[in-house]
Protein backbone atom coordinates (compact mmCIF):
# COMPACT_ATOMS: atom_id res chain seq x y z
CA UNK A 1 0.00 0.00 0.00
CA UNK A 2 1.92 3.68 -0.64
CA UNK A 3 0.68 6.12 1.48
CA UNK A 4 1.03 9.67 0.37
CA UNK A 5 2.61 12.46 2.90
CA UNK A 6 2.88 15.90 2.74
CA UNK A 7 5.51 17.51 1.78
CA UNK A 8 6.20 20.87 3.73
CA UNK A 9 9.39 22.65 4.65
CA UNK A 10 11.62 19.20 2.95
CA UNK A 11 9.94 16.82 4.98
CA UNK A 12 7.20 14.86 4.77
CA UNK A 13 4.01 14.88 7.39
CA UNK A 14 0.79 13.08 8.05
CA UNK A 15 -1.99 15.14 8.10
CA UNK A 16 -2.60 17.42 10.98
CA UNK A 17 -6.15 16.33 11.88
CA UNK A 18 -4.76 12.62 11.07
CA UNK A 19 -7.88 12.67 7.63
CA UNK A 20 -7.38 10.56 4.69
CA UNK A 21 -8.49 9.50 1.58
CA UNK A 22 -8.49 6.26 -0.38
CA UNK A 23 -6.22 6.44 -3.32
CA UNK A 24 -7.87 4.19 -6.30
CA UNK A 25 -5.95 2.13 -9.52
CA UNK A 26 -8.14 2.79 -12.40
CA UNK A 27 -6.48 -0.44 -14.22
CA UNK A 28 -8.36 -2.46 -11.65
CA UNK A 29 -10.83 -0.55 -9.32
CA UNK A 30 -8.87 -1.46 -6.46
CA UNK A 31 -7.76 0.43 -3.44
CA UNK A 32 -4.12 0.80 -3.58
CA UNK A 33 -3.14 3.47 -1.17
CA UNK A 34 -4.07 5.97 1.17
CA UNK A 35 -3.49 9.99 0.58
CA UNK A 36 -3.64 12.82 3.16
CA UNK A 37 -6.88 14.97 3.37
CA UNK A 38 -5.09 17.74 4.00
CA UNK A 39 -7.00 20.95 6.33
CA UNK A 40 -6.63 24.42 6.73
CA UNK A 41 -4.06 24.11 9.36
CA UNK A 42 -1.97 22.06 6.84
CA UNK A 43 -2.25 24.44 4.73
CA UNK A 44 -1.30 27.36 7.30
CA UNK A 45 1.75 25.67 7.79
CA UNK A 46 2.68 24.88 4.08
CA UNK A 47 2.58 28.76 3.77
CA UNK A 48 4.68 29.36 7.04
CA UNK A 49 7.33 27.38 5.30
CA UNK A 50 7.12 28.73 2.24
CA UNK A 51 7.16 32.44 3.48
CA UNK A 52 10.32 31.42 5.80
CA UNK A 53 12.15 30.39 2.53
CA UNK A 54 11.24 33.08 0.56
CA UNK A 55 13.56 36.23 1.85
CA UNK A 56 16.32 33.47 0.70
CA UNK A 57 15.02 32.06 -2.23
CA UNK A 58 14.44 35.00 -4.03
CA UNK A 59 17.65 36.48 -3.08
CA UNK A 60 19.47 33.67 -4.98
CA UNK A 61 21.47 33.80 -8.24
CA UNK A 62 20.22 32.96 -10.99
CA UNK A 63 22.58 30.88 -12.09
CA UNK A 64 22.24 29.22 -8.56
CA UNK A 65 19.07 28.77 -9.39
CA UNK A 66 19.25 27.04 -12.68
CA UNK A 67 21.56 24.62 -11.63
CA UNK A 68 19.17 23.35 -8.68
CA UNK A 69 16.19 23.24 -11.45
CA UNK A 70 18.54 21.14 -13.73
CA UNK A 71 19.23 18.82 -10.99
CA UNK A 72 15.84 18.41 -10.58
CA UNK A 73 14.97 17.41 -13.99
CA UNK A 74 17.91 14.78 -14.29
CA UNK A 75 16.68 13.50 -10.87
CA UNK A 76 13.01 12.62 -12.21
CA UNK A 77 15.30 11.56 -15.32
CA UNK A 78 17.06 9.35 -13.62
CA UNK A 79 13.79 7.62 -11.74
CA UNK A 80 11.50 7.81 -15.26
CA UNK A 81 10.44 4.28 -14.91
CA UNK A 82 9.50 3.99 -11.09
CA UNK A 83 7.51 7.96 -11.98
CA UNK A 84 6.53 6.67 -15.34
CA UNK A 85 5.15 2.87 -13.12
CA UNK A 86 3.76 5.51 -10.59
CA UNK A 87 1.52 7.90 -13.10
CA UNK A 88 0.43 4.80 -15.25
CA UNK A 89 -1.35 3.23 -12.11
CA UNK A 90 -2.58 6.18 -10.55
CA UNK A 91 -4.12 7.32 -13.82
CA UNK A 92 -4.86 4.63 -15.83
CA UNK A 93 -3.08 5.53 -18.62
CA UNK A 94 -0.23 3.28 -20.72
CA UNK A 95 2.53 3.04 -19.24
CA UNK A 96 4.07 3.29 -22.43
CA UNK A 97 2.73 7.02 -22.81
CA UNK A 98 3.96 7.76 -19.10
CA UNK A 99 7.56 6.64 -20.29
CA UNK A 100 7.52 8.61 -23.32
CA UNK A 101 5.36 11.70 -22.76
CA UNK A 102 4.28 12.77 -19.11
CA UNK A 103 7.89 12.03 -17.68
CA UNK A 104 9.88 13.51 -20.50
CA UNK A 105 7.96 16.41 -20.37
CA UNK A 106 7.55 17.35 -16.56
CA UNK A 107 11.81 16.64 -16.62
CA UNK A 108 11.86 18.87 -20.10
CA UNK A 109 9.60 21.74 -17.73
CA UNK A 110 12.46 22.30 -15.20
CA UNK A 111 15.10 21.97 -17.62
CA UNK A 112 13.23 24.37 -19.85
CA UNK A 113 12.71 26.72 -17.06
CA UNK A 114 15.95 26.49 -16.13
CA UNK A 115 16.90 28.74 -19.38
CA UNK A 116 14.26 30.19 -19.69
CA UNK A 117 14.87 32.28 -16.13
CA UNK A 118 18.74 33.22 -17.48
CA UNK A 119 17.24 34.90 -20.52
CA UNK A 120 14.15 36.52 -18.97
CA UNK A 121 14.46 40.67 -19.25
CA UNK A 122 12.57 43.25 -18.55
CA UNK A 123 12.03 46.70 -20.23
CA UNK A 124 13.72 50.09 -19.83
CA UNK A 125 12.13 53.16 -21.50
CA UNK A 126 14.62 56.80 -22.18
CA UNK A 127 12.25 59.13 -22.20
CA UNK A 128 13.19 61.85 -24.86
CA UNK A 129 12.49 65.35 -23.81
CA UNK A 130 11.69 64.94 -19.81
CA UNK A 131 15.31 63.88 -19.10
CA UNK A 132 14.43 60.68 -17.86
CA UNK A 133 14.55 56.95 -17.91
CA UNK A 134 12.40 54.31 -17.39
CA UNK A 135 13.25 50.73 -15.75
CA UNK A 136 11.06 47.77 -14.91
CA UNK A 137 12.19 45.47 -12.36
CA UNK A 138 10.28 41.77 -12.60
CA UNK A 139 9.90 41.04 -8.81
CA UNK A 140 9.23 37.54 -7.54
CA UNK A 141 5.20 37.91 -5.98
CA UNK A 142 5.74 35.90 -2.94
CA UNK A 143 4.02 33.12 -1.83
CA UNK A 144 2.04 31.54 -4.75
CA UNK A 145 -0.56 28.65 -4.85
CA UNK A 146 -0.41 26.00 -7.69
CA UNK A 147 -3.28 23.60 -8.19
CA UNK A 148 -3.72 20.82 -10.97
CA UNK A 149 -5.46 18.45 -12.69
CA UNK A 150 -5.29 14.39 -12.85
CA UNK A 151 -5.13 14.30 -16.39
CA UNK A 152 -1.62 14.61 -17.16
CA UNK A 153 -0.83 14.54 -13.71
CA UNK A 154 2.98 15.73 -13.29
CA UNK A 155 3.35 17.11 -16.57
CA UNK A 156 0.87 19.94 -15.31
CA UNK A 157 1.58 20.46 -11.62
CA UNK A 158 5.49 20.75 -13.11
CA UNK A 159 4.52 22.75 -15.65
CA UNK A 160 3.28 25.15 -13.15
CA UNK A 161 5.74 24.85 -10.34
CA UNK A 162 9.04 25.30 -12.27
CA UNK A 163 8.04 28.54 -13.44
CA UNK A 164 7.15 29.99 -10.24
CA UNK A 165 10.11 28.79 -8.08
CA UNK A 166 12.46 29.72 -11.45
CA UNK A 167 11.27 33.17 -10.42
CA UNK A 168 11.84 33.14 -7.59
CA UNK A 169 8.76 32.38 -5.61
CA UNK A 170 7.94 29.74 -2.90
CA UNK A 171 5.34 27.42 -3.64
CA UNK A 172 1.73 25.86 -1.65
CA UNK A 173 1.35 23.30 -3.99
CA UNK A 174 -1.75 21.02 -4.42
CA UNK A 175 -1.61 18.14 -7.42
CA UNK A 176 -5.47 16.00 -7.57
CA UNK A 177 -6.43 14.18 -5.04
CA UNK A 178 -7.38 10.94 -7.74
CA UNK A 179 -3.68 11.19 -9.06
CA UNK A 180 -1.60 12.08 -6.23
CA UNK A 181 1.44 9.60 -6.64
CA UNK A 182 4.21 11.52 -8.69
CA UNK A 183 3.70 14.64 -6.80
CA UNK A 184 4.78 12.79 -4.01
CA UNK A 185 7.78 11.34 -5.37
CA UNK A 186 9.19 14.91 -6.76
CA UNK A 187 9.48 15.71 -3.05
CA UNK A 188 12.46 13.32 -2.41
CA UNK A 189 14.38 14.22 -5.66
CA UNK A 190 13.83 18.39 -4.97
CA UNK A 191 16.01 17.41 -1.65
CA UNK A 192 18.66 15.88 -3.54
CA UNK A 193 18.58 18.41 -6.12
CA UNK A 194 18.92 20.57 -2.72
CA UNK A 195 16.08 22.91 -3.43
CA UNK A 196 16.18 24.84 0.16
CA UNK A 197 13.75 24.23 2.45
CA UNK A 198 10.01 25.40 1.95
CA UNK A 199 10.80 26.63 -1.48
CA UNK A 200 8.13 24.09 -2.74
CA UNK A 201 5.77 22.44 -0.60
CA UNK A 202 3.44 19.87 -1.62
CA UNK A 203 -0.36 19.41 0.31
CA UNK A 204 -2.56 16.89 -0.70
CA UNK A 205 -6.25 16.71 -0.13
CA UNK A 206 -9.56 17.52 -1.70
CA UNK A 207 -10.51 20.54 -3.89
CA UNK A 208 -13.06 21.45 -1.57
CA UNK A 209 -11.16 21.55 1.49
CA UNK A 210 -7.23 21.34 0.86
CA UNK A 211 -7.72 23.16 -2.43
CA UNK A 212 -10.11 26.04 -1.18
CA UNK A 213 -7.95 26.83 1.78
CA UNK A 214 -5.40 27.58 -0.36
CA UNK A 215 -7.69 29.93 -2.72
CA UNK A 216 -9.23 31.54 0.40
CA UNK A 217 -5.20 32.13 2.08
CA UNK A 218 -5.07 35.78 2.05
CA UNK A 219 -1.30 35.68 2.10
CA UNK A 220 -0.98 33.66 -0.93
CA UNK A 221 -0.97 36.11 -3.80
CA UNK A 222 -1.24 34.44 -6.75
CA UNK A 223 -3.07 30.99 -7.81
CA UNK A 224 -2.47 28.98 -10.97
CA UNK A 225 -4.85 26.78 -11.79
CA UNK A 226 -5.57 23.93 -14.30
CA UNK A 227 -8.95 22.52 -14.07
CA UNK A 228 -12.74 22.45 -14.77
CA UNK A 229 -13.98 25.66 -16.39
CA UNK A 230 -17.15 24.97 -13.26
CA UNK A 231 -14.29 25.02 -10.71
CA UNK A 232 -12.24 27.77 -12.52
CA UNK A 233 -15.40 29.90 -12.05
CA UNK A 234 -15.67 29.22 -8.25
CA UNK A 235 -11.22 30.09 -7.59
CA UNK A 236 -12.28 33.21 -9.76
CA UNK A 237 -15.02 34.22 -7.32
CA UNK A 238 -12.97 32.97 -4.62
CA UNK A 239 -9.69 34.93 -5.41
CA UNK A 240 -11.08 38.06 -7.10
CA UNK A 241 -12.00 39.74 -4.04
CA UNK A 242 -8.56 39.04 -2.32
CA UNK A 243 -7.09 41.03 -5.18
CA UNK A 244 -4.66 37.60 -6.08
CA UNK A 245 -3.48 37.52 -9.70
CA UNK A 246 -5.17 34.31 -11.64
CA UNK A 247 -4.00 32.33 -14.01
CA UNK A 248 -6.95 30.11 -15.32
CA UNK A 249 -6.19 26.82 -18.02
CA UNK A 250 -9.60 25.16 -17.96
CA UNK A 251 -11.53 23.18 -20.37
CA UNK A 252 -12.23 22.71 -23.95
CA UNK A 253 -14.35 21.34 -26.63
CA UNK A 254 -12.26 21.79 -29.19
CA UNK A 255 -12.62 21.13 -33.67
CA UNK A 256 -10.59 19.31 -35.64
CA UNK A 257 -11.33 20.72 -39.25
CA UNK A 258 -10.72 18.85 -41.89
CA UNK A 259 -10.58 19.86 -46.08
CA UNK A 260 -10.51 17.85 -49.10
CA UNK A 261 -6.72 19.21 -50.10
CA UNK A 262 -5.10 17.93 -47.02
CA UNK A 263 -2.43 15.27 -46.70
CA UNK A 264 -4.99 12.69 -46.33
CA UNK A 265 -2.72 9.87 -44.63
CA UNK A 266 -1.24 12.09 -42.13
CA UNK A 267 -4.33 13.49 -40.98
CA UNK A 268 -5.84 10.34 -40.39
CA UNK A 269 -3.18 9.29 -38.14
CA UNK A 270 -2.81 12.20 -36.51
CA UNK A 271 -6.81 12.59 -36.11
CA UNK A 272 -7.04 8.91 -34.51
CA UNK A 273 -4.41 10.25 -31.60
CA UNK A 274 -6.19 13.66 -31.18
CA UNK A 275 -9.34 11.61 -30.69
CA UNK A 276 -7.82 9.01 -28.18
CA UNK A 277 -4.59 9.60 -27.13
CA UNK A 278 -4.62 9.56 -23.03
CA UNK A 279 -8.16 7.71 -23.52
CA UNK A 280 -9.51 10.95 -24.29
CA UNK A 281 -8.55 12.69 -21.38
CA UNK A 282 -6.53 16.22 -22.75
CA UNK A 283 -7.82 19.18 -22.65
CA UNK A 284 -6.62 19.63 -26.22
CA UNK A 285 -8.05 16.72 -27.71
CA UNK A 286 -10.00 17.30 -31.02
CA UNK A 287 -13.50 16.06 -30.02
CA UNK A 288 -15.77 17.52 -32.66
CA UNK A 289 -14.78 16.57 -35.70
CA UNK A 290 -15.17 18.29 -38.68
CA UNK A 291 -15.05 17.15 -42.95
CA UNK A 292 -15.64 18.73 -45.75
CA UNK A 293 -18.65 16.74 -47.55
CA UNK A 294 -16.48 15.36 -50.37
CA UNK A 295 -14.22 13.16 -48.44
CA UNK A 296 -17.17 12.06 -45.57
CA UNK A 297 -17.75 8.41 -46.37
CA UNK A 298 -14.58 8.15 -47.15
CA UNK A 299 -13.30 9.39 -43.98
CA UNK A 300 -16.00 7.58 -41.61
CA UNK A 301 -14.74 4.06 -43.46
CA UNK A 302 -11.38 4.77 -42.69
CA UNK A 303 -11.46 6.65 -39.63
CA UNK A 304 -13.77 3.92 -37.93
CA UNK A 305 -11.79 0.74 -39.25
CA UNK A 306 -8.64 2.35 -37.55
CA UNK A 307 -9.67 3.08 -34.34
CA UNK A 308 -11.40 -0.24 -34.55
CA UNK A 309 -7.60 -1.83 -34.09
CA UNK A 310 -7.09 0.17 -31.12
CA UNK A 311 -6.50 -2.34 -28.63
CA UNK A 312 -7.78 -1.26 -25.01
CA UNK A 313 -6.05 -2.94 -22.44
CA UNK A 314 -4.29 -2.71 -19.18
CA UNK A 315 -1.65 0.20 -18.64
CA UNK A 316 1.23 -1.74 -18.60
CA UNK A 317 0.82 -3.99 -21.56
CA UNK A 318 2.71 -2.85 -24.22
CA UNK A 319 0.66 -3.30 -26.46
CA UNK A 320 -2.37 -1.18 -24.96
CA UNK A 321 -3.29 1.90 -27.06
CA UNK A 322 -6.55 2.72 -24.50
CA UNK A 323 -5.96 2.16 -20.67
CA UNK A 324 -8.40 2.58 -17.91
CA UNK A 325 -10.19 6.12 -17.49
CA UNK A 326 -9.14 7.60 -14.56
CA UNK A 327 -12.38 6.85 -12.15
CA UNK A 328 -15.52 5.03 -11.73
CA UNK A 329 -17.88 8.29 -11.55
CA UNK A 330 -16.08 9.86 -14.29
CA UNK A 331 -16.37 6.59 -16.63
CA UNK A 332 -19.77 6.74 -15.80
CA UNK A 333 -19.72 10.28 -16.61
CA UNK A 334 -18.73 9.28 -20.09
CA UNK A 335 -21.37 6.35 -20.31
CA UNK A 336 -24.07 9.11 -19.64
CA UNK A 337 -23.07 10.74 -23.11
CA UNK A 338 -23.22 7.57 -24.65
CA UNK A 339 -27.01 7.11 -23.30
CA UNK A 340 -27.49 10.57 -24.88
CA UNK A 341 -25.93 9.31 -28.21
CA UNK A 342 -28.18 6.56 -27.96
CA UNK A 343 -31.20 7.74 -28.21
CA UNK A 344 -30.66 10.99 -30.39
CA UNK A 345 -27.82 10.17 -32.46
CA UNK A 346 -25.76 7.40 -34.40
CA UNK A 347 -22.82 5.35 -32.57
CA UNK A 348 -20.69 4.27 -35.35
CA UNK A 349 -18.22 2.42 -33.49
CA UNK A 350 -17.66 1.86 -29.93
CA UNK A 351 -20.07 3.09 -26.75
CA UNK A 352 -19.38 0.12 -24.48
CA UNK A 353 -17.61 -1.47 -21.53
CA UNK A 354 -14.64 -3.06 -21.75
CA UNK A 355 -13.70 -6.29 -19.31
CA UNK A 356 -10.13 -7.02 -19.43
CA UNK A 357 -9.61 -10.11 -18.24
CA UNK A 358 -8.18 -10.53 -15.04
CA UNK A 359 -9.11 -6.48 -14.42
CA UNK A 360 -12.81 -7.04 -14.24
CA UNK A 361 -13.17 -4.27 -11.92
CA UNK A 362 -11.13 -1.60 -14.47
CA UNK A 363 -12.56 1.21 -15.78
CA UNK A 364 -12.46 0.49 -19.39
CA UNK A 365 -14.55 2.14 -22.40
CA UNK A 366 -13.90 1.29 -26.18
CA UNK A 367 -13.17 4.27 -27.95
CA UNK A 368 -16.16 5.64 -29.40
CA UNK A 369 -17.40 7.85 -32.67
CA UNK A 370 -20.50 9.58 -32.56
CA UNK A 371 -22.01 10.85 -35.45
CA UNK A 372 -24.35 14.02 -35.18
CA UNK A 373 -26.33 16.12 -37.06
CA UNK A 374 -25.58 19.49 -35.90
CA UNK A 375 -23.53 21.25 -33.69
CA UNK A 376 -26.05 22.50 -31.56
CA UNK A 377 -26.64 19.45 -29.48
CA UNK A 378 -24.99 18.63 -26.03
CA UNK A 379 -22.77 16.05 -27.40
CA UNK A 380 -20.83 19.14 -29.27
CA UNK A 381 -21.22 21.33 -26.46
CA UNK A 382 -20.50 19.82 -23.40
CA UNK A 383 -16.63 19.08 -22.71
CA UNK A 384 -16.97 15.03 -22.30
CA UNK A 385 -13.34 14.69 -21.69
CA UNK A 386 -13.04 10.52 -22.36
CA UNK A 387 -12.59 8.03 -25.35
CA UNK A 388 -15.79 9.56 -26.89
CA UNK A 389 -15.62 12.02 -30.76
CA UNK A 390 -18.61 13.42 -32.49
CA UNK A 391 -18.39 13.89 -36.30
CA UNK A 392 -20.15 15.31 -38.70
CA UNK A 393 -19.94 16.71 -42.27
CA UNK A 394 -19.35 20.21 -43.52
CA UNK A 395 -19.51 21.83 -46.93
CA UNK A 396 -18.19 25.57 -46.43
CA UNK A 397 -15.63 27.26 -44.46
CA UNK A 398 -17.96 29.75 -43.59
CA UNK A 399 -20.19 27.30 -42.12
CA UNK A 400 -17.65 25.08 -40.34
CA UNK A 401 -16.08 28.24 -38.86
CA UNK A 402 -19.46 29.34 -37.61
CA UNK A 403 -19.72 25.89 -35.98
CA UNK A 404 -16.46 25.61 -35.01
CA UNK A 405 -16.80 29.01 -33.02
CA UNK A 406 -20.15 28.31 -31.97
CA UNK A 407 -19.46 26.66 -28.51
CA UNK A 408 -18.66 28.22 -24.91
CA UNK A 409 -14.83 26.93 -24.93
CA UNK A 410 -11.88 28.55 -26.77
CA UNK A 411 -9.01 26.19 -26.17
CA UNK A 412 -7.46 25.18 -29.29
CA UNK A 413 -8.73 24.01 -33.05
CA UNK A 414 -6.95 21.80 -35.42
CA UNK A 415 -7.10 22.53 -39.30
CA UNK A 416 -5.52 20.44 -42.01
CA UNK A 417 -5.45 22.33 -45.04
CA UNK A 418 -3.04 22.87 -47.70
CA UNK A 419 -4.37 26.30 -48.61
CA UNK A 420 -2.24 28.88 -47.22
CA UNK A 421 -4.86 31.59 -47.74
CA UNK A 422 -7.86 29.51 -46.11
CA UNK A 423 -5.01 28.66 -43.42
CA UNK A 424 -4.29 32.14 -42.89
CA UNK A 425 -8.40 33.38 -42.59
CA UNK A 426 -8.89 30.62 -40.64
CA UNK A 427 -6.91 30.81 -38.07
CA UNK A 428 -7.08 34.80 -37.87
CA UNK A 429 -11.05 33.73 -37.19
CA UNK A 430 -11.03 30.39 -35.25
CA UNK A 431 -11.88 31.54 -31.47
CA UNK A 432 -9.46 29.41 -29.64
CA UNK A 433 -5.76 30.78 -27.38
CA UNK A 434 -4.11 26.84 -29.74
CA UNK A 435 -4.04 26.77 -33.50
CA UNK A 436 -2.56 23.99 -34.51
CA UNK A 437 -2.02 22.88 -38.96
CA UNK A 438 -1.51 19.96 -40.05
CA UNK A 439 -0.20 18.58 -36.98
CA UNK A 440 -1.49 18.16 -33.43
CA UNK A 441 0.02 18.60 -30.19
CA UNK A 442 3.37 20.10 -31.11
CA UNK A 443 4.68 21.69 -28.56
CA UNK A 444 7.27 24.19 -28.53
CA UNK A 445 7.76 25.56 -24.97
CA UNK A 446 8.36 28.96 -25.64
CA UNK A 447 5.20 29.65 -27.16
CA UNK A 448 1.98 31.06 -24.95
CA UNK A 449 -0.37 28.58 -23.76
CA UNK A 450 -3.84 28.67 -22.70
CA UNK A 451 -7.37 29.72 -23.84
CA UNK A 452 -10.07 31.98 -24.00
CA UNK A 453 -14.21 32.16 -23.78
CA UNK A 454 -14.64 29.32 -20.99
CA UNK A 455 -11.07 28.02 -21.81
CA UNK A 456 -9.57 29.83 -19.46
CA UNK A 457 -7.78 33.60 -18.49
CA UNK A 458 -4.17 34.12 -18.88
CA UNK A 459 -1.18 31.97 -21.02
CA UNK A 460 1.22 29.45 -19.47
CA UNK A 461 4.41 28.82 -21.05
CA UNK A 462 7.88 30.96 -21.86
CA UNK A 463 7.95 34.06 -20.97
CA UNK A 464 4.19 34.12 -20.06
CA UNK A 465 4.67 31.95 -17.58
CA UNK A 466 7.50 33.98 -16.00
CA UNK A 467 5.42 37.59 -16.94
CA UNK A 468 2.61 35.84 -14.67
CA UNK A 469 4.95 34.49 -11.82
CA UNK A 470 6.58 38.12 -11.24
CA UNK A 471 5.09 41.87 -10.43
CA UNK A 472 6.68 44.24 -12.65
CA UNK A 473 7.25 47.77 -10.98
CA UNK A 474 8.42 50.85 -13.08
CA UNK A 475 11.40 52.69 -11.75
CA UNK A 476 11.71 56.55 -12.85
CA UNK A 477 14.77 58.68 -12.71
CA UNK A 478 14.84 62.11 -13.91
CA UNK A 479 18.37 63.32 -14.74
P1 LIG B 1 -11.21 19.84 -11.36
O1 LIG B 1 -11.56 21.25 -11.64
O2 LIG B 1 -12.25 18.97 -10.75
O3 LIG B 1 -9.96 19.75 -10.37
C1 LIG B 1 -8.73 20.35 -10.69
C2 LIG B 1 -7.98 20.64 -9.41
O4 LIG B 1 -8.70 21.63 -8.68
C3 LIG B 1 -7.86 19.44 -8.47
O5 LIG B 1 -6.60 19.46 -7.83
C4 LIG B 1 -8.97 19.69 -7.47
O6 LIG B 1 -8.76 19.08 -6.21
C5 LIG B 1 -8.90 21.20 -7.35
N1 LIG B 1 -10.12 21.84 -6.83
C6 LIG B 1 -11.40 21.42 -6.92
N2 LIG B 1 -12.22 22.28 -6.26
C7 LIG B 1 -11.43 23.24 -5.74
C8 LIG B 1 -11.68 24.40 -4.95
N3 LIG B 1 -12.91 24.71 -4.52
N4 LIG B 1 -10.64 25.19 -4.63
C9 LIG B 1 -9.40 24.89 -5.04
N5 LIG B 1 -9.09 23.80 -5.76
C10 LIG B 1 -10.10 22.98 -6.11
O7 LIG B 1 -10.68 19.24 -12.71
P2 LIG B 1 -10.25 17.76 -13.02
O8 LIG B 1 -11.49 16.92 -13.13
O9 LIG B 1 -9.18 17.34 -12.08
O10 LIG B 1 -9.58 17.92 -14.45
C11 LIG B 1 -10.26 17.84 -15.67
C12 LIG B 1 -10.50 19.22 -16.23
O11 LIG B 1 -9.27 19.90 -16.39
C13 LIG B 1 -11.10 19.18 -17.62
O12 LIG B 1 -12.14 20.13 -17.69
C14 LIG B 1 -9.96 19.59 -18.52
O13 LIG B 1 -10.34 20.17 -19.74
C15 LIG B 1 -9.22 20.53 -17.66
N6 LIG B 1 -7.84 20.68 -18.12
C16 LIG B 1 -7.46 21.85 -18.71
C17 LIG B 1 -6.17 22.01 -19.20
C18 LIG B 1 -5.71 23.29 -19.84
O14 LIG B 1 -4.51 23.47 -19.99
N7 LIG B 1 -6.59 24.19 -20.23
C19 LIG B 1 -5.27 20.96 -19.07
C20 LIG B 1 -5.69 19.78 -18.47
C21 LIG B 1 -6.98 19.65 -17.98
Amino acid sequence: MLKVQNYINGNFHDPLLNKWLNNYCPANGEIYGSIPNSSKEDVDNAYIAAQSAFPSWSQTTLEERSHILIRISEGIEANLDRFAEMESKDNGKPLSLAKTIDIPRAASNFRFFAHAITQFSSESHQSIGLDAVNYTLRQPIGVVGCISPWNLPLYLFTWKIAPAIAAGNCVVAKPSEITPATAYLLGDICNEAGLPKGVLNIVHGLGSTTGQAIIEHPDIKAISFTGGTKTGAHIAKTAAPLFKKLSLELGGKNPNIIFTDCDYKDMLETTVKSSFANQGQICLCGSRIFVERTIYDQFKTDFINKVKHLKVGHPSDYKTDIGALVSKSHLEKVLSYVEIAKKDHTILCGGNKVTVEGYENGYYLQPTIIEVNTNDCQLNQEEIFGPVVTMMPFDTEDDVLQMANQVKYGLSATLWTNDLKRTMRLSNQLQAGIIWVNTWMLRDLRTPFGGIKASGVGREGGFEALRFFTEAKNVCIKY
